[in-house]
């Protein structure tokens, strides 16, 4: 993908393998994707098939495709207040991070957790817990937490709790951040009306090194409202000139942006379009050193 500054993709079905997932990703014009590491509402992850990871590996390479950024399921919730619901958390992660090394060097995003009245400090402090545990010297995979809308008793709805996370983390060399554009905007962060001024605090109080990746979503609700409904690129009320500058933004540039809009392939096709039509550059594109 020469010519263009920014690695784009949308969520595919990972039902059918790794392979299917490359070749579906060329299809829609793609250089990166999201997909769940296991069934979205937990349970047991199908096994790994080298053969299926060989073919993913050398399509990947061919197309020149940028890092990947796997989910964790929704039901994974390292700060539950349920000592079951932990325990299980952390066995989730503990082997989706063991099967991502079959594709390495890619991400793994999750969302930090839900502290269902524990309370936002012990949120922090059982999801760092768990990332003590679980996080180990020798994997290639950088895990990000995603910036959360803060509804319910989500914890990461702002920076200054990812930031906690991240102080209580040993491996901290391992974690990054996930931007999600519907989420900031939905709890509270004006990115279309003051983008270059949410850079600013996101970089003085996590630092920009560890914008690992973007989740590019437009949202259904007003900034502020903690909701959490994505809506197609400039059909929502972050709207399409804003949309434009968070993926033009230099600040961003060589981050792959994921689209978690709701489309069918179709509608994915357009989305990506759209995006290389708004990145496209003479120039390679320059990919940021360090962490990510
Ligand atoms: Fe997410
Ligand atoms: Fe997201
Ligand atoms: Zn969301």
């Amino acid at each position: 993908m020469e010519g263009t500054g920014i690695r784009i993709g949308n969520h595919l079905s990972s039902s059918r393998g790794y392979a299917a997932m490359g070749r579906a990703a060329v299809k829609l014009g793609a250089d990166t994707f999201a997909f769940f590491t296991r069934n979205p509402r937990g349970g047991a992850a199908k096994a790994v098939v080298p053969e299926d990871v060989k073919k993913f590996l050398d399509i990947a390479e061919k197309e020149n495709f940028g890092k990947l950024v796997a989910h964790a399921p929704y039901t994974m919730n390292l700060c539950a207040a349920r000592e079951e619901v932990r325990s299980f958390s952390l066995e989730m992660i503990g082997d989706d991070l063991r099967r991502m090394e079959y594709i390495p060097g890619n991400y793994y995003n999750f969302h930090p957790g839900s502290h269902v009245g524990q309370g936002t400090k012990a949120g922090i402090a059982g999801i760092a817990d768990a990332l003590n545990k679980v996080l180990k010297k020798e994997q290639t995979t950088t895990v990000l937490l995603e910036t959360m809308a803060g509804k319910g008793s989500e914890v990461g709805g702002n920076f200054a709790e990812l930031r906690e996370i991240l102080d209580r983390v040993e491996q901290r060399d391992k974690l990054g951040v996930c931007f999600d554009t519907c989420h900031v905007w939905d709890s509270g962060y004006d990115i279309a009306g003051r983008l270059d001024e949410v850079l600013e605090e996101f970089d003085r109080i996590i630092g920009l090194e560890r914008l690992c990746a973007v989740h590019f979503n437009d949202s259904m609700n007003p900034c502020g409202s903690r909701r959490d409904r994505h809506a197609r690129i400039g059909e929502g009320c972050i709207g399409a000139e804003a949309m434009r500058r968070v993926a033009q933004h230099p600040l961003l540039t060589g981050r792959p942006f994921i689209l978690e809009t709701p489309n069918d392939d179709e509608g994915y096709r357009r989305e990506i379009a759209l995006v290389r039509a708004w990145t496209r550059t003479e120039n390679k594109p320059v990919f940021p050193d360090g962490l990510c």
